[in-house]
């Protein structure tokens, strides 16, 4: 019987890993260039990848000052419409430049990607994810994109899911696929005791499980969404928050019983 694993030449197994990299990693088309080349490096290294991408920058809090100036009260199914529009722009011009770099990518809507959520716009959650055509990229040896924060209701509308929605997407996506691991993309090295840019003396956590993490987002951290370390947690799947301006080992969020080291894609250290 098939049991859905593949090898690379030396007979070790091909990892299928899902990467979501942040406003802050794609700011601008510099910065989509360099994390398509760390896309392509991934994948050259033998594993399987599916990204999930944030809209650019500031560009959703600017979505929203534009519908503010013209509705203080704009109605809700315009402006999901709108906002979903974020991560239309990033992951096509990410996709551009992954071929730029001599690679393949196919980009993907929420929609498109199988996100179907409940109808509650702006704060829509996630009811399955059937994601047929990334899965079908994946196979024809191409990286698939995903736009992060989005879905489609039974109604067939675009919805979002609520302010830093993207990584819950990522979480999400990885569980559909059965990925080995989920990498949060930032610009701090992983998750710190203290906020990095404010208190100089503030540590790295190198492996923490998901209760301890709940704690820390509920207390106000701001490196990942509570729904999405809560979905991680449901169903056991490996995260890995590191940065994507440096190529150290970040923070892993694991089950209990898992071992950092089984981790795929860590750099030796
Ligand atoms: N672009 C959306 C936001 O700024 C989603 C995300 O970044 O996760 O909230
Ligand atoms: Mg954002």
């Amino acid at each position: 019987m098939d049991a859905g694993y593949s090898f690379r030449e030396d007979w070790t197994i091909v990892a299928l890993i899902v990467q979501k990299y942040g406003g802050s990693s794609v700011a601008d088309t510099d910065s989509i260039k360099r994390v398509a080349k760390r896309i392509i490096e991934t994948k050259n290294a033998g594993n399987d990848v599916a990204v999930v991408v944030s809209a650019m920058g500031d560009t959703t809090d600017d979505l929203i000052d534009q519908a503010m100036s013209i509705d203080s009260t704009p109605p809700a199914r315009e402006m999901d419409m709108l906002m979903t529009a974020g991560e239309r722009i990033s992951m096509s011009l990410l996709s551009m430049a992954i071929h730029s770099a001599g690679s393949h990518a196919y980009s993907f809507t929420g929609s498109q990607a199988g996100f179907m959520t409940d109808a509650r716009f702006g704060a829509a959650h996630i009811r399955a994810v059937k994601p047929d055509r990334v899965r079908h990229a994946l196979e024809k040896g191409s990286v698939a994109i995903v736009a992060g924060f989005q879905g489609i209701n039974e109604d067939g509308d675009a919805t979002t899911l609520g302010r830093g929605g993207s990584d819950t997407s990522a979480v999400a996506l990885a569980v559909a696929l059965g990925a080995d691991v989920c990498e949060i993309y930032t610009d701090v090295d992983g998750v710190f005791t203290a906020d990095p840019r404010i208190v100089p003396t503030a540590r790295r956590i190198p492996v923490i499980d998901y209760e301890s993490m709940l704690e820390m987002s509920s207390c106000g951290s701001k490196v990942l969404a509570l729904r999405c370390v809560e979905y991680a947690q449901r169903f056991g799947m490996p995260l890995h928050v590191r940065s994507s301006f440096s190529h150290r080992n970040g923070t892993l969020i694991l089950p209990e019983g898992i071992s950092p080291a089984s981790v795929p894609n860590l750099t030796r250290e």
